[in-house]
């Protein structure tokens, strides 16, 4: 199929070597831009050696100068930055406008965005308006280097091998991750970079914010978790959830479950970790009640340290495990959180050696 044949008659045809260089937009909250941006930069610049082009940072906001030069001290060689007081709000639409003019501005061949929930929003509303496509939760990355085309490789849906996606005919091509796929590039203060500051045109929103409320507060963000209680299927109902927080709470953890135990609605979807869900990397994983699918497994794979409890001793979970229990729940948590409560344990990873488990790996 020829590059004519290929493309939307309706879209302009774009020049694939007029777009050089890998982006990575920053995903900024309160003035502070998210890990999980930063760590987007580890791709970014891998990618950037074998392609021989810049990274660059680009960074949205009001009052975000000194943002910049976080996305220097990971990594990135440049940054764009626009700072107007009208991005002071946050608007899905809006942020994506800006973003789209840069790229038809600078023509970049690469942008690379954090999957975190609001970039996760935003980044399919830049692809639409600059009519390219956008692979979502990439677990890694390649180059063509004839084509120069990024291949964007991700698990197919419900499958345990991965594909790798590429965008032959248009540009730039757009990525996203998921937070903590990518490690954290090493921070060093020394490093510096030009800014460029661009003006754009900020369309006017076409909604009103009347409130704004944070999940959030009061609450450990799963993604930094150090100890995670996971509920799945196997807990029998919601009343199980107030067993797994008491056990949560005596390790300093927090809840979270399966897509089953979510799709119940004995937990809210920001909870569901998995390929549809989240990544974490806690220092001890309890998976309750989980039988261990590959897509919930994936969520788990930087797990310093996984126990299952589950009361099937062929369940998939025991083959991830450093730990397994196999028994109910309803006998095994509470043993689980009087032994803690005895032995006045509070750290996960004083847990993960407790004597008396089966240690299967
Ligand atoms: C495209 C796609 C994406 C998906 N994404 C995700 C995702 O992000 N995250 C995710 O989790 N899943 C995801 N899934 C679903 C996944 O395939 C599984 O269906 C799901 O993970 C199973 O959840 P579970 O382990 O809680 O339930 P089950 O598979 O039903 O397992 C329940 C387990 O509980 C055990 N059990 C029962 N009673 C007890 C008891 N009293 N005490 C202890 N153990 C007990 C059982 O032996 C069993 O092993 C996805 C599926 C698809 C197709």
């Amino acid at each position: 199929m020829s590059e004519k044949e290929s493309s939307c008659p309706e879209w302009e045809d774009v020049e694939k070597k007029d777009y050089r260089g890998i982006w990575v937009l920053g995903d900024i909250h309160g003035g502070r831009i998210s890990e999980a941006s930063l760590q987007m930069l580890t791709p970014a610049k891998e990618l950037a050696t074998k392609l021989d082009v810049d990274v660059t940072g680009v960074i949205l906001g009001s009052k975000i100068s000194k943002v910049a030069r976080e996305m220097f001290y990971h990594g990135a060689d440049r940054s764009i930055l626009v700072d107007e007081p009208s991005l002071g709000t946050y608007f899905p639409e809006i942020y994506a406008s800006v973003m789209a003019q840069l790229a038809k501005r600078f023509k970049p061949e690469l942008i690379l965005i954090a999957g975190t929930m609001r970039c996760r929003e935003m980044a399919p509303c830049i692809a639409n308006i600059l009519r390219v496509g956008i692979t979502a939760d990439c677990t890694g990355f390649d180059v063509d280097s004839e084509s120069r085309d990024v291949l964007q490789i991700r698990p197919p849906f419900g499958a345990i091998m991965l594909a790798s996606i590429r965008t032959p005919f248009r540009r730039p091509q757009i990525a996203t991750a998921r937070p903590n796929v990518f490690p954290l590039p090493k921070r060093d203060e020394g490093k510096m970079g030009k800014i460029i500051r661009a003006e754009v045109d900020v369309p006017k929103p076409r909604g009103r914010l009347v409130n704004s409320q944070s999940l959030g507060l009061g609450r450990v963000l799963l993604e930094k978790a150090d100890c995670i209680v996971s509920a799945g299927k196997g807990i029998g109902g919601p009343e199980g959830i107030g067993l797994l927080e008491e056990l949560a709470s005596q390790l300093g953890g927090v809840v979270a479950g399966s897509r089953k135990a979510v799709d119940a609605g004995w937990l809210p979807a920001d909870r569901q970790i998995g390929q549809t869900g989240k990544t974490v990397k806690p220092i001890l994983y309890i998976a309750v009640g989980i039988s261990g699918s590959a897509q919930h497994v994936f969520g788990i794979r930087e797990a310093k340290s996984v126990m299952a409890i589950n009361t099937d001793s062929e369940a998939p979970i025991f083959k991830y495990a450093d730990y397994g229990v196999v028994g109910d729940y309803r006998d095994i948590v509470p043993a689980l959180i009087e032994e803690i409560k005895r032995t006045k344990l509070s750290r996960p990873n004083q847990l993960a050696g407790m004597e008396g488990m089966t240690q299967r790996k």
